[in-house]
């Protein structure tokens, strides 16, 4: 392979600059974030991401697989990176890293394209905080097929290792959207559809509400205190998840997944032929 870079040492500045960006500060300077393995990497340039820095471990040279992504990268003008075991698992901060690592351009959508005549149902998180959760609420998103998601307020950042880990991949199919909560508020104004909104105090059992084939915007709290005042008072309807046995409330993540999978009821369905 020509044109690749072979590192030893950790004190390199390519390695120091990929294994910064495991802090939010040194994405938002950079504009990048890391995602790891072959499957992933590959998945994101085919979906028109951006990288600028491809790392893959010396034990897989001989791989044809890498080798193209190694020669997508080139082509696109960024690095391409052959290192150690050792290296990688500074760069990711795990014991066990992934053999491929991609540094890609982090990618939000302008508010103004969250465009209710495209997308009939929108998902709404409001200052959701843990990583874990937003990665795996974006990986259920896409699997249900909803693909337009709205950070509100102070959140968690999706490009972070744990939330991008937790995505397995989907965070490549979806697109990301923040909005203050006041610009959110005032987007919505222009909303035709319904604001279903999430509450452990919601009239309604989610079950037995009419949501119609209007757009929809459906809202999520945040983990410690739920949805705010004043994101309720936009919601047309209070939904709730009935709950049996003790437990408080349901995971964020939990909740979400079962209310799009409700949203999405009908247009969910097994393909016979890949059964
Ligand atoms: N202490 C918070 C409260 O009083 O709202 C608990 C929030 S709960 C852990 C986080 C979010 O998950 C909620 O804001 C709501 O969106 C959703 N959620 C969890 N359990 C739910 C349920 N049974 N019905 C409706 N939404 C639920």
């Amino acid at each position: 392979m020509g044109q690749v870079k072979e590192i030893t040492s950790l004190a390199n500045p390519v390695v120091k600059d990929l294994r910064a960006l495991a802090s939010k500060k040194m994405r938002d300077r950079a504009g990048l974030f890391l995602a790891e393995g072959l499957k992933l990497v590959i998945h994101a340039l085919d979906l028109g991401w951006k990288i600028r820095t491809l790392v893959f471990s010396k034990t897989c040279s001989e791989n044809v697989l890498i080798e193209n992504t190694a020669a997508r990268t080139i082509a696109v003008g960024g690095l391409v990176v052959k290192t150690s075991y050792k290296v990688m698992a500074t760069i990711t901060h795990r014991d066990n890293p992934q053999t491929v690592i991609g540094a890609f351009e982090k990618n939000w959508y302008n508010q103004e394209k969250a465009d209710f005549r495209r997308s009939k149902l929108f998902l709404g998180l409001d200052r959701i905080r843990n990583p874990g959760n937003l990665g795996t609420i974006i990986r259920t998103a896409d699997a249900a097929g909803v693909s337009s998601i709205i950070l509100i307020g102070r959140t968690t950042e999706p490009f972070s290792l744990a939330s991008v880990r937790a995505t397995m991949g989907s965070i490549f199919a979806v697109q990301l959207y923040r909005m203050s909560e006041k610009k959110f508020i005032d987007w919505k104004r222009y909303f035709p559809g319904l604001v279903i909104g999430t509450h452990l105090s919601g009239a309604v059992d989610y079950r037995a509400i009419d949501y119609g084939n209007e757009p929809l915007i459906l809202l999520m709290g945040n983990e410690q205190h739920g949805l705010s005042e004043n994101l309720v008072a936009v919601c047309d309807r209070l939904a709730r998840i009935p709950q049996a046995g003790q437990a408080d409330s349901l995971n964020l993540a939990v909740a979400t997944g079962i209310m799009l999978y409700e949203l999405r009821r009908n247009n969910l369905k097994i393909d016979k032929r890949s059964a």
